[in-house]
């Protein structure tokens, strides 16, 4: 006779479910018998540019070493990134993807009998990364979609170990200001550790945002996440890090895969980094996207949160599964958010001034049915 080795998982695990990434297009085509070149992905926030020119000439640079590993300090990118924040590199964690830094804080810092705080409508990888390791999540109700950062100090106990916070929040988009953040911070216990994930800072115009960074100093229970799948294209080579006080580095770098970043994402990031041109570039597509498809969704009579990613959570006021599977047939992929406790919305990524339009075209055919 077989074990039920569901029911031998820990607790934690046996009520998770697994992480639901946006559809992608070969899967779709192959259901729908559809030619990929004309679908639309607009569903897991992916830079629409393509890469840029200079990563794709550093990791070509990269190739001919691919039989050795990687530098497992990633010592490069790390100066690089301590440069540019004025700290030490002893204060950075490189992570494979900035998800692999929130799973090394809960490992670090969560266990069973302890918890850890975040929003309702926040990230999926908190509930994951904290129950994985037996840890519990304390839910806390949102304010307009957004976190409501006063009851999230109210929700801290004895138990509690870490707050993530993300700011602009996904898949809401929501976002805090700078007072707000500094009031947090000034209340938290200095015992309990503030994520602060920043996955979408750089397509924050006019400092509405604040910079967690200069945060950090004033903050030793502080550690900023961050990201170069977003702004700077680089979602499928998986790389992020994160600034803390070089004391939580230290802790971080003790539970971490010894050669977590490859070598063609550690050369691609360091690239990256220097190309202002296209980080511009991204900015830009995205402003000019979000306000096309503002305009394209009040035109069509719909309503939505006000959006600092670079994605927008459009609310249909209906159950909005049959306007995902109709967007699907039309060859376009967007993302249900019914998991986030949002079953009225749809979460939209901003593409390309084309896929815009497809997007806007298609979602005023199904509605018009
Ligand atoms: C996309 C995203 C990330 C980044 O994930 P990576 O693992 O770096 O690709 C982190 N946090 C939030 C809120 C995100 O939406």
């Amino acid at each position: 006779m077989s074990c039920d080795f569901l029911a031998l998982a820990q607790p934690g695990v046996q009520q998770l479910s697994p992480y639901v990434p946006g559809k992608p297009v070969d899967e779709l085509a192959r259901e729908l018998d559809l030619d990929p070149a004309g679908i639309v992905k607009l569903a897991s926030n992916e830079n629409p540019l393509g890469p840029s020119p200079r990563v794709l000439e550093a990791i070509r640079a990269e190739l001919p070493e691919l039989t050795r590993y990687p530098d497992g300090n990633g010592f490069e990118l790390k100066q690089r990134l301590a440069a540019r924040y004025a700290v030490a590199a002893a204060q950075v964690t490189l992570g494979n993807g900035s998800n692999d830094v929130l799973e090394l804080v809960a490992r670090a810092y969560l266990a069973p009998g302890l918890n850890a705080v975040f929003s309702a409508h926040a990230f999926a990888v908190y509930p994951i990364v904290t129950q994985a390791v037996g840890a519990l999540g304390k839910v806390v109700p949102a304010r307009d979609w957004g976190h409501d950062l006063d009851a999230m100090l109210a929700a801290i106990d004895q138990q509690t170990r870490v707050v993530f916070i993300a700011n602009p929040n996904n898949p809401t988009g929501t976002w805090f200001d700078s007072e707000a953040l500094a009031r947090f911070l000034a209340q938290v216990p200095q015992d309990v550790l503030v994520v602060l994930d920043e996955a979408y800072i750089e397509y924050a115009e006019g400092g509405e945002l604040p910079d967690g960074m200069t945060f950090l100093q004033a903050h030793p229970n502080l550690l900023v996440s961050r990201t170069f799948s977003k702004a700077y294209g680089l979602a499928a080579l998986r790389v992020g890090y994160a600034i803390s006080s070089a004391q939580i580095a230290d802790v971080l770098n003790r539970v971490r895969q010894p050669f977590n970043v490859n070598s063609l994402a550690l050369a691609a990031a360091c690239a990256a980094l220097d190309d202002t041109e296209y980080l511009a570039a991204s900015r830009e597509a995205n402003s000019r996207g979000m306000r096309q498809l503002e305009e394209g969704f009040a035109a069509l009579g719909l309503e939505w949160i006000p959006s600092r990613g670079n994605f927008i959570a459009v609310d249909f006021a209906r159950d909005a599964a049959p306007i995902d599977q109709a967007l699907l047939r039309e060859g376009v992929i967007v993302r249900p958010v019914a998991g986030y406790g949002m079953p009225t919305f749809l979460r939209i990524s901003i593409g390309t001034q084309a896929e815009n339009a497809r997007l806007l075209e298609a979602l005023r055919k199904v509605l018009a049915r």
